[in-house]
């Protein structure tokens, strides 16, 4: 037997077994290593067929006869019918309509049974219990169920099984895997002076006791070891990543303190000790020469479009290396047209009085800040006018959506790429905005999904880390008002209050699960023309009221917004599109509709609408189902301080996946387990780093280069 033969070519295999190891994705003899447990079972609390009581559920172990089919009661259903023996005694087992049990279990067979036992004229009977043969059973109960070896284990591995696999199926092939001695093979790739620090145990070790451990503390060992060892790897390549793009020499910007006090000075508020932070921390990265990378991580509405201004103004005042004329580029990404067009109205305000250009470039069309014309507005331009002022360095701020990292967007000078709301980018994208430019561009990705440190860590360990932990003074907390079916009507009477005091309000719909993404815009489109039509019609008559989904032109979008950003429109009804970057600050009122069916960061992103003034803002999260697991999510809405104690409470008490798009990422169930632990991660980068910063090509550790390139290959091919 060989790590990377062929199942079946080691072991007989019917067709159904065949189609089953294909969807559970196990190709190889490591693939089979590697289906790891899902959970363990303890034959200890399995219970002797003499001890059983009517009413309890129980599971069995004990050797089958009579088997038979029959017909039951008057009506006439078919059943099979079996008696169930271990050495303290014996009981009647039937399955109804499941005569064919009869036949798939031989007579004398050994088997495992659960279920529940019934009770009928004072005889105790299982009633459809799940059975599985095993081929041995254990020596008395609370014994060795698969000990062989003549050992005392209790915990037998369960298994994300398949129809025609089984976990025995499973165990009993991965046990024979094991006696061939193929464990040899398996040579770990982590240092040994790293697992020792951590008490991890070795590669060999950890597949044993995963898959049959003999105590729960062995199996969790084993987990903590594979999870690791996953974030070790992962850090490994950010570390890798971030060294190499560091490497790379940068344009030096170096800005006098004076100079940036009179940019910052001119903003119609006072910039918050957070932002201040924010900006120095670049700033000094600007000075460096080498390639900045920083992630600016703040909570909706802290305020990261004016750092990213103030990065921008030192770039733009900066002449090229040697030259005494001209100016750095920036390049700044947005993920929609409507945030790119938000951008450049607010840069212009920035930057109108330092006579500097600005332009703008979506699928839709071009603009450039200032017209001939009128020198405080913009115009209308071409595509091909715009690149070519870019290509020759007129332009030194490109705002733009996707369409900004085409082949034929040329920069003469780019020193910095800005990318708001970086989670909507892969790293693929990044790479290409950087390679625009003969000097390595700084990189700024900002974003404000509140995600764990754990994980912000791990995706993004080739960015250094800034936090904008504060919000900008007298904003109010907004009220967050959890409202269940009943409570609708006098809850759009608060809303209209508001809007007769002159705020607006928008109305947000739910999301539809619909695996076609094309058909999904289409319904949320109907349900959003449909909600604004009840809501003229039966709510608020005397508003104006307008829609905004996916299925509209960008144009129409942008007229929307606009109109609602002049208050030609009171309330705005709408997908979740607006949950990105938007800034209305008259907005004080969000509907979120069907809230249980958006993740908790999401529905605090969509909020986050309404805190972009000083006036009070509430957000109306309407529920219609009233289950204690729905509320309480919903409650940690209404109590968190900020996105990231909300990220912290699902990574708590949902799923990891479902939430943080784990596929995204590429992280398995297992790895996402460290995630829950701060300590591994903090020490799986500890060490990548470390082993990086001393040796960057890995040279003395030739088993983890091989396998680092391998995960590289393969995340490739992924993509
Ligand atoms: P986000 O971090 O979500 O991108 P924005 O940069 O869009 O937030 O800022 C939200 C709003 O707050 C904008 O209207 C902006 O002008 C305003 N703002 C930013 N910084 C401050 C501050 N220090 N004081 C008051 N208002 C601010
Ligand atoms: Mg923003």
């Amino acid at each position: 037997m060989k790590l990377n033969s062929l199942i079946e070519e080691n072991f007989r295999l019917a067709e159904i077994q065949k189609a089953a190891l294909r969807k559970l994705k196990i190709k190889t003899v490591k693939d089979l290593l590697y289906h790891f447990p899902v959970r363990y079972g303890d034959t200890s609390s399995v219970k002797n067929i003499g001890s059983l009581e009517g009413g309890e559920n129980a599971a069995i172990f004990g050797k089958i006869s009579g088997l038979k089919t029959s017909k039951a009661f008057r009506k006439k259903i078919p059943m099979a019918e079996a008696f169930i023996e271990d050495e303290t005694g014996k009981i009647k087992a039937v399955w109804f309509h499941q005569p064919y049990i009869a036949k798939i279990i031989g007579e004398g067979a050994f088997i495992k049974a659960e279920g529940k036992v019934s009770e009928r004229k004072g005889e105790l009977y299982l009633s459809n219990p799940k059975i599985e043969t095993v081929s041995k059973l254990p020596i008395g109960v609370g014994d060795s169920l698969f000990g062989e070896r003549g050992e005392n284990y209790t915990l037998y591995p369960v298994y994300a099984e398949s129809k025609g696999i089984t976990s025995n199926w499973l165990f009993h092939k991965i046990q024979k895997a094991f006696s061939s001695g193929i464990l040899d093979e398996m040579i770990d790739p982590i240092p040994e002076d790293i697992l020792k620090k951590y008490n991890l145990p070795s590669l060999k070790t950890a597949v044993i006791w995963i898959h049959s451990p003999r105590r729960k503390k062995d199996a969790e060992a084993a987990r903590k070891r594979f999870a690791f060892e996953e974030i070790f790897f992962i850090q490994l390549e950010k570390q890798k990543e971030k060294i190499e793009y560091e490497k790379n020499p940068s344009a030096v910007i170096d800005k006098s303190e004076k100079d940036l006090e009179n940019f910052i000075g001119k903003f119609p508020f006072k910039a918050t000790n957070a932002q201040r932070k924010a900006i120095s921390d670049i700033l000094a990265d600007f000075k460096k020469g080498r390639a900045m990378s920083r992630l600016l991580e703040g909570d909706v509405g802290s305020g990261k479009t004016a750092v990213a201004a103030v990065a921008v103004y030192a770039a733009a005042t900066t002449r090229p290396n040697g030259q005494s004329f001209g100016n750095l580029q920036t390049a700044y990404m947005a993920p929609t047209e409507i945030l790119a067009a938000q951008h450049f109205e607010s840069f212009i305000k920035y930057f109108s009085y330092l006579n500097i250009s600005v332009g703008l470039i979506t699928g839709s069309g071009c603009r450039k800040f200032p017209s001939k014309v009128n020198p405080l507005g913009w115009t209308d331009i071409s595509r091909t006018q715009l690149l070519k002022w870019v290509a020759n360095g007129e332009i030194p701020i490109l705002i733009g959506t996707h369409a900004l990292i085409q082949k034929t967007v040329n920069f003469k000078n780019l020193a910095l790429v800005i990318i708001d709301e970086q989670h909507r980018f892969g790293t693929a994208q990044r790479q290409k905005l950087a390679k625009k430019s003969a000097l390595a561009p700084h990189l700024l990705s900002m974003t404000a999904t509140p995600i764990p440190r754990t994980l912000a860590l791990t995706i993004y360990g080739d960015l250094d880390l800034t936090l904008l932990d504060e919000m900008p003074e007298g904003r109010k907390k907004i009220i967050t008002e959890i409202v269940l079916p009943n409570a609708r009507e006098m809850t759009y009477e608060k809303i209209r209050e508001e809007l007769k005091n002159g705020r607006q309000a928008y109305v947000i719909c739910p999301r539809i699960d619909e695996p076609d993404p094309s058909m999904e815009m289409a319904l949320l489109a109907k349900s959003v023309k449909e909600e604004a039509k009840r809501l003229k019609k039966e709510v608020f008559p005397e508003y104006e009221i307008s829609i905004l989904h996916g299925k509209m032109k960008p144009s129409e979008k942008e007229k929307v917004m606009n109109d609602f950003k002049d208050k030609k429109i009171d309330i705005l009804v709408a997908t979740s599109v607006v949950e990105v970057g938007v800034n209305v600050t008259n907005a004080t009122v969000i509907i979120i509709e069907g809230a249980e069916r958006f993740g908790l960061s999401q529905l605090h992103q969509l909020r986050g609408r309404v805190i972009r003034s000083n006036h009070q803002a509430y957000c109306f999260v309407f529920a219609d189902t009233k289950t204690d697991k729905t509320l309480n999510r919903l409650k940690a809405l209404k109590e968190a301080k900020n996105g990231f104690e909300l990220a912290e409470y699902d990574l708590k008490f949902r799923g990891t996946g479902e939430l943080y798009g784990q596929k995204q990422w590429g992280i398995s169930d297992i790895g996402m387990e460290a995630i829950k632990n701060i300590k591994m991660v903090e020490a799986a980068r500890a060490e990548a780093k470390n082993l990086i910063e001393k040796d960057f090509s890995l040279t003395a550790y030739p088993l983890l280069r091989q396998k680092l390139s391998h995960r590289q290959s393969e995340a490739i091919h992924f993509e």
